[in-house]
């Protein structure tokens, strides 16, 4: 049997919660090595600082109910030019900077909270997920790359935050992106395949997911991936979208993709159970609270929306 034919339509990019939009920032890297370019953006009285320190940043909600990154005036910030990351302009012209910092500063007011990206993500502007999902994605990267790893040596920073550079041996070393694949598999009868991971809790069940591995297309880990961890042959591989995800330092490439078989054999380390949902199985198992929803940042959500058609139902609501 042909499969059928189905044009995506991406009816979830809209949404500010997927870090895939534009943020509208412009990175402006080339001045990143422009010592005196960046001491006067600095200093410049509409430049905006926030402090970043351990994946968290302090979020606060404003008075028409929307939440926002609190960033200071830059000339109120502390100036700690070692672990200062510039991380570009905007389309007034405003130049914004994130500061590396072993804690977060002390409220600065009441109603502040140190957030993670996995929450602030769902909250912020893209604006402000934006910058903050770069400052965060930095400082895992600074966090784990102080030694050389051509000669062993300390390294120090570069480039607003963009370089470590080697002093023993001149290597230069660069941000590191890993990339990742994550896969909504649908069968010849559109049903889609869902796993849930050995620790994850009963009833989180998701789209399956997977590094690429070296000397391998993204094409070829898709399929690699899924037949690993479900047993399930893959034709057909649609690139869809992807997903910045420093968690420590991945980028997650989302793909639509087509089974060509249909039994499922589970490899029992990565995933502990795997099914073929209907959208009539969804809909029932998340509004039973058998299935709990796959809401939050991740991809995975927008790939089941996409497959799904519409937004997905929650717990007891009727569809
Ligand atoms: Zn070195």
């Amino acid at each position: 049997m042909e499969a059928p034919v189905t044009t995506w339509t991406d009816h979830t990019a809209d949404r500010p919660i997927s870090l895939t939009a534009p943020s509208g920032i412009d990175r402006a890297a080339h001045h990143r090595l422009d010592e005196a370019w960046l001491a006067a953006a600095w200093s410049h009285p509409t430049t905006r600082a926030f402090v970043v320190s351990g994946g968290q940043v302090l979020i606060d909600e404003t008075a028409d109910g929307t939440t926002e990154l609190v960033m200071t005036p830059s000339f109120e910030a502390p100036l700690t030019e070692a672990h200062r990351y510039f991380l570009g302009t905007d389309d007034d012209g405003v130049s914004y900077f994130a500061l590396q910092k072993d804690a977060l500063p002390g409220r600065i007011d009441q109603s502040a909270r140190a957030a993670g990206l996995r929450e602030a993500g769902l909250l912020l502007s893209q604006r402000d997920a934006g910058l903050m999902v770069h400052a965060v994605a930095l400082e895992n990267w600074q966090r784990l790359h102080r030694f050389c790893s051509r000669c062993g040596e300390r390294t120090v920073i570069a480039a607003a935050g963009h370089i470590r550079r080697c002093p023993a041996c001149g290597a230069e070393h660069y941000p590191r992106t890993d990339p990742a694949v994550i896969m909504a598999v649908t069968d010849h009868d559109d049903r889609i395949l869902l796993g849930r991971q050995v620790h994850w809790p009963e009833g989180r069940f998701s789209t399956l997911a997977g590094f690429v591995e070296p000397g391998e297309s993204i094409e070829q880990s898709v399929r690699r991936e899924v037949f690993e961890e479900a047993g399930i042959t893959v034709g057909e591989v649609e690139y869809i979208a992807s997903q910045p995800w420093p968690f420590p330092s991945s980028l997650m490439l989302g793909f639509m993709a087509r089974a060509t078989s249909a039994e499922i054999n589970v490899d029992g380390e990565e995933i502990q159970e795997a099914r073929w949902f209907s959208r009539e199985d969804l809909r029932a198992a998340f509004e039973s609270g058998e299935v709990l929803p796959p809401y939050g940042i991740s991809i995975a959500a927008r790939l089941i929306e996409l497959w799904y058609g519409k937004p997905l139902p929650t717990r007891g609501a009727a569809a």
